[in-house]
């Protein structure tokens, strides 16, 4: 691998390309009106239309079904970049590419993969993921929608919630109990497309944070999916969705990352300018100590979340490096921007402020795709069965 600096966290090349033109995009394009969009809870059409004009909505989708055919370290750092300036639109890209694409181009048939992933990879519409219900979360295993084998369809009726994108997208991969009493193992996935007969789409939710990124419930009431939509082999399902998760919080690990970044850069600025007992805050040393203490936080989570994506690249295990990467990330996230609220005083209080919706956005990335709590439970476990490794 060619690079241009060293380290463990060294760049090649392309990935700095990539990165700054990714930044480039972010700070002209993104960053105007996202204090406004975020007021009003307006998702990014045009601007995710942009992104797929770019080819960014298929970054680690393989050439041949029309990707970029990247890296996972590529798409992370891309999802760093928009989430230096907007959270809501690193999810949705987030969550269309990890969750709704990519399940379908690690799991599906060529036949699925022919259909489903070109379209989504252009952008033509969003991917979704249903696996969350009302009463099942970090125990996903407790999946209580079911699908029922009827000739060459299956029968799913249930409900999902928080499903990401669910407004904007044309198909959704999700979790259905297909046998009764086998826990995890009676699950299996299917893709459903937005107008299947008997789905529908609830309301968006009305979230603390991550305004402009679309939440909503999905219902299933004898919803018909053909038995070619079924992804995998009968009660398999459960184990894609995990796998698929692995990678996913590479990624969420690589949005808290950015929202960290940007909360850091606004500080600095911010402590630079303003000025009380006669001098520049950033002059008074408990605000220069936590900024420091800022950035060397940042450092750590870049390296653990560039560890797990070359680790992934590399085709090496990675789900104990991926949990801890979100697990860090996010909640280091927490504490950044909690500190940049406090170096900008009473201003930072305010929605005029970039620093207080990073606030409230980053609290999603300690809960989604699996709470700090599940990455613990992941973390210890692999400690316990496999040792430290080192
Ligand atoms: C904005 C947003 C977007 C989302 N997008 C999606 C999506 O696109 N698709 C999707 O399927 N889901 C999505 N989710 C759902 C998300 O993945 C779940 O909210 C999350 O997994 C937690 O589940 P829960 O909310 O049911 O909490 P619960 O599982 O009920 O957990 C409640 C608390 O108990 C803790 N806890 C639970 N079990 C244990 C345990 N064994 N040990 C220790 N602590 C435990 C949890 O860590 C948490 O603190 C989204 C959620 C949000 C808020």
């Amino acid at each position: 691998m060619e690079t241009t600096a060293t380290g463990p966290s060294a760049l090649t090349d392309d990935e700095i390309l990539l990165r700054d033109t990714v930044r480039r995009f972010a700070e002209e394009r993104v960053l105007p009106g996202e204090l406004a969009r975020d007021k009003e809870c307006r998702f990014h059409s045009e601007l995710v239309a942009e992104l797929a004009e770019m080819g960014f909505l298929g970054i680690p989708v393989p050439e041949e079904y029309g990707g970029a055919g990247m890296t996972t370290m590529c798409y992370a750092l891309t999802v760093e970049e928009i989430a230096k300036v907007s959270g809501s639109l690193a999810l949705t890209l987030a969550a269309h590419t990890s969750l709704g694409t990519m399940m379908i181009v690690d799991f599906g048939t060529e036949e699925q993969k022919k259909e489903f992933v070109p379209p989504l990879a252009a952008g033509k519409y969003l991917g979704a993921f249903g696996l969350t219900e009302p009463q099942a979360g970090s125990d996903s295993g407790a999946t209580r929608t079911v699908a029922r084998r009827e000739g060459d369809a299956y029968v799913i009726s249930g409900q999902k919630s928080w499903i990401t994108n669910a407004s904007y997208a044309g198909s959704f991969v999700v979790t259905a109990r297909t046998s009764e009493g086998r826990g995890a193992d009676g699950i299996s996935a299917f893709i459903v497309r937005r107008d299947a007969p008997g789905f529908a789409i609830g309301k968006p939710e009305k979230k603390l944070g991550l305004h402009s990124s679309d939440s909503c419930p999905l219902f299933f009431d004898g919803c018909r999916v053909p038995a070619a939509q079924r992804l995998g082999p009968e009660g398999e399902g459960f184990k894609y969705f995990m796998k698929t998760l692995d990678r996913g919080r590479i990624i969420i690990g690589a949005m808290a990352l950015g929202l960290a970044e940007g909360a850091l850069q606004r500080s600095l600025q911010y402590a630079k300018e303003r000025k009380t007992f006669g001098k520049e805050i950033a002059n008074h040393q408990a605000i220069a100590f936590k900024l420091a203490d800022m950035a060397t936080q940042i450092e750590a989570a870049r390296l653990l979340i560039h560890q797990a994506a070359r680790k992934k690249d590399a085709g090496l295990p990675f789900t104990r490096e991926a949990a801890m990467a979100k697990l860090y990330a996010s909640e280091m996230a927490m504490r950044v921007t909690s500190d940049a609220i406090q170096i900008h005083g009473g201003y930072g209080y305010t929605r005029e402020y970039h620093v207080e919706r990073m606030y409230r956005d980053a609290k999603l990335c300690t809960i989604g795709e699996g709470t700090s709590e599940v990455q613990r439970l992941v973390i210890s476990r692999s400690l316990v069965q496999d040792g430290t490794g080192f």
